[in-house]
């Protein structure tokens, strides 16, 4: 994309209204806009990086088998009547009449839909075990949207929905989507740390809420720092082994990690002293495992391998994806705007034509453009007729990863500069050598 012909409307002045640093680089970047409160519009350059994030869930959700689809966002009150959500919801669903005087809703998330489509198609045991999922747009009427697109209203989210037959064959889909989700947060270069959460009313210890450590988190936690020296790395876990499964969930959930409604006092202090750690985190997601309760109420209920009607075993587990932008911007940025992870960045390279209209710079930018372009990775060129400084500027607010600097002198001597917005460490080399370089790099960028 040549930055002449894109639309970045990369803001000069601070936004008042932004809090948070994700806030405020998202709309100095020119990421979003909001529309109202808690409703924001994607513009190019955040839309690329949501519609990133999604690819990065839908191939992770795939790779361990669950199906993709699609349910609407507008959905009837008489589904919620059903299973009794349709009362206890409460202000945060958005609820209106449709013109022939029908309840209708936005969702806020999908329980009732799905488990009325399974109960409508799932009569054995033989179509089991399934789990769908989608990324769709949830509305909650929060009390307090804030945060930009960390607390919207509006939000993107990807939410699955697992059926089995037995509690154990729903514990199993609860660890695959713990396995999934690890590698899903390490692919966008997030450390999301699962930590006990509340069950609510259902009660049980089956669920767990994914977060990212940051001082601006809005959830309390409290964890042994032993937590943090795991990672997931590209460990091939067989996701239909049960016992495979079973291991990385003991592994990840084995050590103290809580959110502050599960916080024990007692348990937290058997952990060694220097190891205990309260820090603020952000909920990037939530896996639950939550029993027949919807399958009863919804009819849900298949024959089992003895011919007996059983209700199904549900869970439900969601990431936020909207959110996920903001909290990698928390998670990953300077004084000078943000930095983005390879595997979620809106663009692969900048190109930098220090002398725009200076024949070789051009020519040279051209080149290097077209040479990033057949490899398959897409180059931000600023082509634009500013001063170094501005598109220097620019190009650390938007934070692409690597920077091609292209100027008159370093071409006198065939060479150009490559520089990493992490370290911002630079290095002259010839231009061919700059592709190269960033070829490989992403190379191991899935
Ligand atoms: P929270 O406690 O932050 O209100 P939640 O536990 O109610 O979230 P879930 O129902 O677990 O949310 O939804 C799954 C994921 O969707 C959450 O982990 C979070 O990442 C995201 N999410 C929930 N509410 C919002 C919101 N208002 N804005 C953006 N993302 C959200
Ligand atoms: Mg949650």
């Amino acid at each position: 994309m040549r930055l002449s012909r894109y639309f970045l409307p990369v803001l000069k002045e601070t936004p008042r209204e932004a809090q948070i640093v994700s806030h405020r680089y998202m709309l100095q970047a020119g990421m979003i806009r909001q529309s109202s409160a808690g409703i924001y519009s994607w513009l190019p350059l955040g839309f690329k990086v949501l519609k990133r994030l999604e690819q990065i869930v839908h191939e992770e959700q795939q790779r361990v088998g669950h199906l993709p689809m699609l349910m609407p966002t507008i959905q009837s009150g008489d589904l919620w009547k059903q299973s009794g959500r349709h009362n206890s919801y409460g202000p945060e669903m958005l609820r209106f009449h449709d013109r022939h005087g029908r309840e209708m809703l936005y969702g806020p998330t999908n329980e009732e839909m799905i488990t009325e489509i399974v109960a409508a198609y799932v009569k054995s045991y033989r179509d089991l075990p399934l789990t769908l999922y989608h990324i769709q747009w949830k509305f909650r009427d929060e009390r307090r949207p804030r945060f930009g697109v960390m607390r919207g209203r509006e939000f993107y989210m990807k939410d699955g929905y697992n059926f089995d037959l037995s509690k154990e064959a729903a514990l199993h889909a609860y660890n695959r989507h713990l396995v999934s989700y690890l590698r899903t947060y390490e692919r966008m270069g997030l450390q999301a740390i699962p930590m006990r959460a509340d069950s609510g009313p259902i009660g049980g210890d089956y669920t767990h809420e994914f977060l990212v450590l940051a001082d601006t988190g809005e959830s309390e936690v409290f964890y042994d720092s032993a937590i943090t020296d795991l990672t997931f790395g590209d460990r091939a876990v067989d996701v239909d082994d049960y016992t495979a499964c079973q291991a990385v969930m003991d592994e990840f959930t084995s050590r103290y990690a809580r959110t502050d409604e599960t916080h024990d006092e007692a348990l937290f202090n058997e952990v060694p002293e220097d190891r205990r750690r309260s820090a603020r985190g952000i909920e990037v997601g939530q896996i639950f495992y939550f029993g027949t309760e919807y399958s009863e109420k919804m009819g849900a209920i298949v024959q089992n391998e003895d011919g007996k009607q059983v209700p199904l075993h549900m869970g439900s587990h969601g990431i936020g994806v909207s959110r996920l932008v903001g909290a990698i911007i928390e998670a990953s940025h300077d004084d000078k705007g943000i930095i983005w992870p390879e595997g979620v960045t809106p663009f692969h390279c900048g190109i930098v034509n220090l002398k725009q209209g200076d024949e070789a710079a051009d020519a040279e930018c051209d080149k290097l453009y077209d040479s990033l372009s057949a490899l398959g990775l897409e180059p931000l060129y600023d082509d634009r007729d500013e001063r170094a400084g501005a598109k220097f500027g620019t190009m650390d607010m938007i934070g692409l990863p690597w920077r091609i600097t292209v100027g008159p002198r370093g071409l006198k001597n065939g060479v150009v500069e490559l520089t990493s917005r992490r370290t911002g460490e630079s290095e002259e080399l010839p231009p061919e050598q700059a592709v190269a370089r960033i070829a490989e790099i992403y190379q191991g960028v899935a």
